[in-house]
């Protein structure tokens, strides 16, 4: 990692390399609150602009990228050398991801056929989850024995 960022022409303190494992230990989808909440239960001097600086800088040299859902709130994924898909609930904000192996197979094709060379996918499909279509169909059942 040191030496990835030395190629990168960034230098690795403590301070930085610490945010950085905080983040890949968090893993997919961290906004920026929630870095900063790991990073503080490590270290209580490190700032809110300098998580933020960080993760941005994660982001600079492609070992994350940002993930905006249109829910106000920006959400940084690691970069994985499988593509992978998000399914969005709008309603309680879950994110789950699936393989989009054959998806992309099939864009890749897509923008071949018009001459295109594509460089990254992003699939994401938004909507109501599982969880979400039982409770808000308890929540009619039980509203019709009210009536
Ligand atoms: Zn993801
Ligand atoms: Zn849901």
């Amino acid at each position: 990692m040191k030496e990835f960022l030395r190629t990168k022409g960034f230098k690795m303190t403590p301070q930085r390399e610490m945010i950085f494992r905080s983040f890949f230990e968090l893993g997919e989808h961290v906004s920026v609150d929630e870095l900063y909440d790991k990073v503080r239960s490590l270290d209580h001097s490190i700032g809110y602009s300098t998580v933020w600086r960080n993760l941005k800088l994660i982001c600079k040299v492609g070992l994350a990228e940002e993930v905006n859902l249109g829910d106000g709130i920006t959400r940084y994924d690691r970069v994985t050398k499988i593509p992978h898909g998000h399914l969005f609930c709008l309603t309680c904000k879950k994110l789950e991801e699936f393989p989009v192996d054959q998806l992309v197979g099939v864009l890749a094709e897509t923008a071949g056929e018009r001459d295109f060379t594509p460089e990254s996918f992003k699939i994401e499909i938004k909507g109501i989850c599982k969880d979400c279509l039982n409770k808000s169909e308890e929540e009619i059942e039980s509203e019709e024995d009210n009536v």
